[in-house]
C-alpha cells in the first residue's frame, strides 16, 4: 500500500493557458490550472489533470448480486463491493450522501491507498463471482476501477458497474472489453428532473444505456419511483417504451420504492400500488421481467414463454428452481436472458 495521493486521469483535452476539458462523464468540464471539476474528485495542476481518489476506498463489502440489483447475472453469486468517495450528482434522495457528496462537503480524508491487486485478492478469498464499483459513482473513480477490472479478468472474475449512466462515450468505448454488466439507473424520464434535482442530463444516460446494450454488456435498468418527482404514469410509459425499443424487452427493469433520505425527508415513501401499476403497465407493453424493490416479499423470475418459476428470491435468499444445467426453462426449454445462468 502506497500513501493516498494524487494519481494522473485519463480521458482529458488539454486548452489553451492550461486549462483542460474532462472527457470522462457527460458534464465534460472545462477546468482551470488548480481547479476541479463539479465531481470535486478531479483536479488540474498545470495543464494536467489528476484524481484524487484513486485507491481511496471509501466501502467495501461482500454484497449478494442481487443487491446491486442485477438479477440475470450469475444469480445467487456474491459480489465483492467497493467505492471512493464522490459523485457527478446531487440527487436530493441519495442514500448514500454521506460518501457520494463527500469531496463537496469536506476534505478529503488523507488515506492508505489500496492497490488493485488487493481488490482482487480480496474478491478471490471470498469466492465472489465479480466485483461490483457501486455505493457512488463508480464513473468518478474510473482510473482504479479499470485498474481492477483487468486484473479482475486475469483471475476469471466479473465486472459490474451500478452507475447514473452519466458518463461519455468515449468511457464506454475504451471501458466495455472488461466491463460485464452494469445497472444503470434512470430516474426519471424528463430531462427537466434531471437538471433540477441532480445535477444532470437525460440524454447522455440514455445513450450510455443504448451503447452499453451496443457493446454486449449485461444490463440491466432501475428507477426508483419517488412520489411527485417521477411517478406520472405517462412519464413512466414513455421509459417503458423506451426500453422496449431502444434496449429490448429481455432488458430488466427494477422498479425501487422510495423511502425519505438526505434533502426529501418530508416526503412519504412511495404508495404499492404504484410500483404495482406501474410493473402491469410495463408488462402490458411487452417488458419480459419487471421487478419491484425495496419491498419485502418473495418474487419469482418467470420464463417469458411459459410463465413457469424459474428463480425465487427472498429478501437475498435466491433459489434456481425451474432451469436445467443449461439454463433453459424445464417445462418449455426457453432459455432465460441473462449471463452466468445456470441451473441446480
Ligand atoms: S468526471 Fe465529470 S464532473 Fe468530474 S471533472 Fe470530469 S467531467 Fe467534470
Amino acid at each position: 500500500m502506497a500513501t493516498f495521493s494524487l494519481r494522473d486521469a485519463l480521458l482529458y483535452d488539454h486548452l489553451a493557458d492550461d486549462q483542460v476539458r474532462c472527457n470522462l462523464c457527460a458534464h465534460r468540464c472545462v477546468i482551470k490550472d488548480s481547479g476541479r471539476g463539479i465531481c470535486r474528485v478531479r483536479e488540474n495542476h498545470e495543464g494536467r489533470l489528476y484524481t484524487r481518489v484513486y485507491g481511496n476506498l471509501i466501502a467495501q463489502n461482500v454484497d449478494p448480486i442481487e443487491k446491486k440489483p442485477l438479477y440475470h447475472f450469475y444469480p445467487g453469486s456474491m459480489a465483492y463491493s467497493i467505492a471512493t468517495p464522490g459523485c457527478n450528482f446531487r440527487c436530493e434522495w441519495c442514500q448514500n450522501w454521506q460518501i457520494s457528496q463527500m469531496p463537496r462537503l469536506m476534505t478529503l480524508p488523507d488515506r492508505r491507498r489500496l492497490q488493485p491487486e488487493a481488490i482482487v485478492e480480496s474478491a478471490l478469498a471470498t469466492g465472489s463471482a465479480s466485483i461490483a464499483y457501486t455505493y457512488t459513482e463508480p464513473t468518478i473513480f474510473f482510473e482504479y476501477s479499470f485498474d481492477v477490472s483487468k486484473l479482475a479478468h486475469e483471475a476469471g472474475v466479473k465486472n459490474v458497474y451500478v452507475s447514473n449512466g452519466f458518463m461519455t462515450p468515449e468511457m464506454i468505448d475504451l471501458y466495455h472489453p472488461w466491463l460485464d454488466a452494469a445497472n444503470v439507473d434512470i430516474k426519471a424520464f424528463k430531462d427537466e428532473t434531471y437538471r433540477k434535482l441532480m445535477g444532470g442530463r437525460l440524454e447522455p444516460v440514455l445513450e450510455s444505456c443504448r451503447r452499453l446494450k451496443a457493446a454486449g454488456v449485461w444490463l440491466e435498468v432501475t428507477t426508483l419511483i419517488v412520489p411527485g418527482v417521477n411517478d406520472d404514469p405517462e412519464e413512466l410509459q414513455a421509459l417503458a417504451a423506451f426500453i422496449y425499443d431502444d434496449l429490448g424487452p429481455e432488458t430488466p427493469w427494477h422498479l425501487s420504492r422510495f423511502y425519505p433520505q438526505y434533502k426529501m425527508t418530508a416526503k412519504n415513501p412511495t404508495e404499492q400500488a404504484i410500483l404495482t401499476e406501474t410493473k402491469a403497465m410495463g408488462e402490458e407493453m411487452g417488458l419480459d421481467y419487471i421487478y419491484i424493490g425495496n419491498v419485502a416479499g418473495v418474487y419469482a423470475t418467470r420464463c417469458k414463454n411459459c410463465g413457469q418459476d424459474l428463480i425465487v428470491r427472498s429478501g437475498y435468499q435466491t433459489r434456481i428452481v425451474g432451469l436445467d444445467a443449461e439454463g433453459t426453462c424445464t417445462q418449455c426449454g426457453v432459455r432465460l436472458d441473462g449471463v452466468g445462468i445456470r441451473g441446480g
